[in-house]
C-alpha cells in the first residue's frame, strides 16, 4: 500500500510517499481502508521529534481518520456490543487506552497510564490502510462525507473536554476562544454557542471574521490590529470573560490572563508558539484564577460530540483537501496559518 512516512525527525522534506506493507490485524483489531485523514499540529511535533512522543522509525502520522472497514479480527464479535462489519463507513476515535485500569473503568480513559493517540503511539492515517483496536472504530454520524468525518474527532473531543468537563461552562457565561480558524477553535466556538454562552473569539486576518460569525461568535477580534484584552474589557463592560479556551501559548498567554474576569478559568491544550510562558503568581491568586491543562478527552465525550455532528448541530470545518501524496504541502499550509478549520488528506 502507499503511505507517507518519515525515517528520521526533521522538517517537511523528511516526509516520503512510498510503498509499505499493508498492516496485518490481530484478533481484536480492525483494518480500515483510509478515505480521509485530517492534519493536526501533533503531526508536526512528532515529525520534528519530541521527547513526549518516543516512537520507532519509520513512522506514519495521522490521528483523525475516516474510512471503510476492510477486515475485522475474529475476536471482535462478542466483545463488542455494537457490531462492526466489513464495508461499514467509520471514523476512528484517536485515543488508545487499556480499558481495564481504574481510570478507564471510571470512564476517564484519557487519564489511563497507557493513554496514547493513533498516529503518535501507533501508525496513523497518512496511508491507504490503518489498523486500530476494535473500540476505536465508530460509525460515521449522519450523512457526513469522509473528509468531514476525518475533520471532527480530535478537535471535537478536545473542545468538549475543555469547555464542559474542565471549564464547566454555564449557559449565559462569556467565553473567549483563541483562534477561531484553528481546528479546536472552530469547534469550541460552535459548542460554546450551542451551550448558550456568549462567545468572543480571535482571528489573524479579516477574511476569517465572517467565518467565525457563521460558527456562532458574537464578537470577533483581529489580534493583528487590536489588543485582545483591551477589546475583551470593552465587550464585557470591564469585567472580563468567565472562561478562556487557549492552545496557542506564549504569543497570546498574557492577553489570555488579562482577559479573564475574577474567578475566571483558563483551559489550555496546546503550545503552537512555544512551550514556556510567564506567570505572576500574585495575579493568579489575587484574581482567583483557575488554570487547567487539557489533553484530548474521553471516548464517551467523542461519542456525544459525534451525535451532535450527526444531527447537524455542529459542523466540521474543512478548509482544503489534498491527495495523500501531497502531505508535505498540506503540512506546510498548516504551518502557514492560512486556513480556517481543518486541512484533510484524501486517499
Ligand atoms: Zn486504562
Amino acid at each position: 500500500m502507499k503511505a507517507v512516512l518519515f525515517r528520521e525527525h526533521g522538517g517537511p522534506e523528511k516526509l516520503s510517499y512510498e510503498d509499505v506493507p499493508k498492516p496485518t490485524i490481530d484478533r481484536q483489531e480492525v483494518l480500515v481502508r483510509v478515505q480521509a485523514c485530517a492534519l493536526n499540529h501533533l503531526d508536526i511535533w512528532i515529525r520534528q521529534g519530541n521527547p513526549a512522543y518516543p516512537m520507532p522509525l519509520p513512522h506514519v502520522s495521522g490521528s483523525d481518520i475516516a474510512g471503510v472497514v476492510e477486515a475485522v479480527g475474529d475476536q471482535v464479535e462478542g466483545v463488542r456490543s455494537e457490531s462492526v462489519k466489513v464495508g461499514d463507513r467509520v471514523f476512528i476515535s484517536p485515543g488508545l487506552s487499556c480499558w481495564r485500569c481504574r481510570e478507564c473503568l471510571a470512564g476517564r480513559d484519557n487519564f489511563c497510564l497507557s493513554y496514547g493517540l493513533v498516529g503518535a503511539m501507533t501508525h496513523g492515517g497518512y496511508a491507504e490502510y490503518v489498523k486500530v483496536p476494535f473500540r476505536n472504530v465508530l460509525p460515521i454520524p449522519g450523512n457526513l462525507t469522509f473528509e468531514q468525518a476525518a475533520a471532527f474527532p480530535l478537535v471535537s473531543v478536545t473542545a468538549s473536554h475543555m469547555l464542559f468537563a474542565l471549564a464547566r461552562l454555564q449557559h449565559g457565561e462569556t467565553v473567549l476562544v483563541m483562534g477561531a480558524g484553528s481546528g479546536v477553535g472552530s469547534m469550541a466556538v460552535q459548542m460554546a454557542h450551542l451551550a448558550g454562552a456568549r462567545v468572543i473569539t480571535t482571528v489573524g486576518t479579516d477574511d476569517k471574521i465572517p467565518k467565525a460569525v457563521l460558527l456562532g461568535a458574537h464578537a470577533v477580534i483581529n489580534h493583528t490590529r487590536e489588543k485582545v484584552a483591551e477589546r475583551v474589557r470593552l465587550l464585557t463592560e470591564g469585567r472580563g470573560v468567565d472562561v478562556v479556551i487557549e492552545h496557542i501559548g506564549p504569543e497570546v498567554w498574557e492577553s489570555c490572563l488579562a482577559s479573564l474576569a475574577k474567578g475566571g478559568r483558563l483551559i489550555t491544550c496546546g503550545a503552537t508558539t512555544g512551550a514556556e510562558v510567564k506567570l505572576d503568581l500574585r495575579y493568579v491568586y489575587s484574581r482567583q484564577f483557575t488554570i487547567k491543562g487539557s489533553y484530548v478527552g474521553t471516548r464517551a465525550e467523542l461519542v456525544k460530540a459525534a451525535e451532535l455532528i450527526g444531527q447537524g448541530k455542529l459542523k466540521p470545518a474543512v478548509d482544503r483537501t489534498y491527495p495523500l501524496k501531497e502531505a508535505r504541502a498540506a503540512q506546510e499550509q498548516l504551518l502557514s496559518r492560512k486556513f480556517f478549520g481543518k486541512i484533510v488528506l484524501s486517499c
